[in-house]
């Protein structure tokens, strides 16, 4: 155990990652920065293929660069009449000049026939937490839904417009953001996160496996 840090860099360079993890850990009393905060900002890659390995690497090389606490997630959609698909893929399976609007055309062109009771999916998010000294702890959440035959929907971001949640009847892109932010699988992952800086009961293991390089 020991004493959460006072400030916290924001690894990821997506938007609308920044304004949910703010708002889910706002009220806890750490200085959230992010990559266009800081002038030693990495560029962040994504080379492993889990989840966990990809949220380790980037808050390492963001703590590396810059001498700070850094905490990134990795996250993505698995639709189970896909195998999983996009899974860990779910940023690049499109090709790298692909927009979200691309990679949810792509997803529905798979998705083509598929019945309602086949459509499950759900949005799994790792967090990772690195400090300087290169310890790292990790957290993980999920979401379950359906994808939606249309995209529906202007809030968000990614998949969220084909993400229908059917206890709300809605897409998350629907949604406002404080019900997003209830149900995702990013505030699964960061209410875990919060619990724990606000306890300053970081489960932090030594170095390891994604961190190096
Ligand atoms: P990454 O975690 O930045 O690699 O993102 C993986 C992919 O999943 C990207 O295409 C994101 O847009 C998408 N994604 C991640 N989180 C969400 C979310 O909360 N809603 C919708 N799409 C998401």
């Amino acid at each position: 155990m020991r004493k959460a840090p006072d400030r916290i860099l924001l690894a990821t360079g997506n938007q609308g990652k920044v304004r949910e993890i703010r708002r889910l850990l706002a009220g806890v009393d750490i200085e959230l920065p992010s990559l266009v905060d800081v002038p030693a900002a990495p560029e962040l890659s994504e080379p492993h293929s889990s989840f966990e390995a990809n949220a380790v690497y980037k808050a390492c090389s963001a703590a590396r660069a810059t001498g700070m606490y850094a905490v990134a997630d990795d996250s993505g959609l698995e639709i189970d009449a896909l195998d999983g698909f996009p899974g860990v893929a779910s940023s690049r399976f499109a090709g790298p000049e692909a927009s979200d609007a691309d990679r949810i055309a792509a997803i529905l062109e798979r998705m083509r026939g598929v019945p309602a009771e086949n459509r499950a999916a759900r949005f799994v998010c790792v967090a990772a937490l690195c400090a300087p000294a290169g310890d790292v702890a990790v957290w993980r959440g999920t979401c379950e839904g359906v994808i939606a035959e249309a995209p529906r929907g202007t809030g968000g971001f990614g998949f969220d417009p084909i993400f229908f949640v059917p206890s709300y009847r809605q897409t998350m892109a629907e949604m406002p953001l404080e019900l997003k932010n209830r149900l995702s699988h990013r505030a699964a992952a960061f209410a875990q996160v919060r619990r724990d800086l606000a306890a300053a009961t970081l489960p932090f293991r030594r170095p390891g496996r994604g961190c190096a390089g």
